[in-house]
């Protein structure tokens, strides 16, 4: 599964906000250039990641993880670089990337990672759609249930 409900932009600003190289615990600031840097900062600010300052004068706003936006911003990593192996019982394998996880398909068979799958608004991952059929649900296939799962990439 992914990080509950973050959208791509905020998991990008909670990954760009490393860890302060000196205390390794604050995060750095990242600097918000444009409205839509605003409305993440405030979004991650909603969630209590982090803390968002400015505009002031002629300096840019900026934003700062917090102790709980860096952990979430170590599980985001974590899920980055990895690769899962699902098997199926009858003996299909599919290899899944990075922060996505197997998905299926009830009405059509299809089974995939859920990379492949569009979602119902550019917002969340409240829904997943078949790639092949468009049925929404992929997210909860019973077929995807039924692999067992590996990870072969750390
Ligand atoms: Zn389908």
């Amino acid at each position: 599964m992914t990080w509950p409900n973050l959208t791509d932009a905020q998991r990008r600003m909670l990954i760009d906000s490393e860890p302060d190289d000196r205390t390794g615990t604050e995060g750095c600031g990242v600097e918000l250039r444009t409205g839509a840097d605003y409305a993440v900062a405030k979004a991650l600010e909603r969630r209590k990641l982090g803390h968002r300052e400015g505009p002031g004068g002629s300096l840019p706003g900026m934003y700062w993880s917090n102790a709980m936006g860096l952990a979430v911003r170590a599980a985001l990593k974590s899920r980055h670089g990895r690769a899962t192996r699902y098997t199926m019982p009858d003996g299909r394998s599919f290899i899944v990337t990075g922060r996505y996880y197997l998905a299926s398909c009830d009405r059509c068979g299809w089974v995939g990672s859920s990379e492949e799958c569009g979602t119902d608004s550019g917002f969340d991952d409240s829904d997943v759609y078949c790639p092949r059929c468009e049925s929404p649900g992929a997210d909860y296939g019973s077929e995807a249930n039924t692999a067992s799962e590996e990870v072969i990439e750390p």
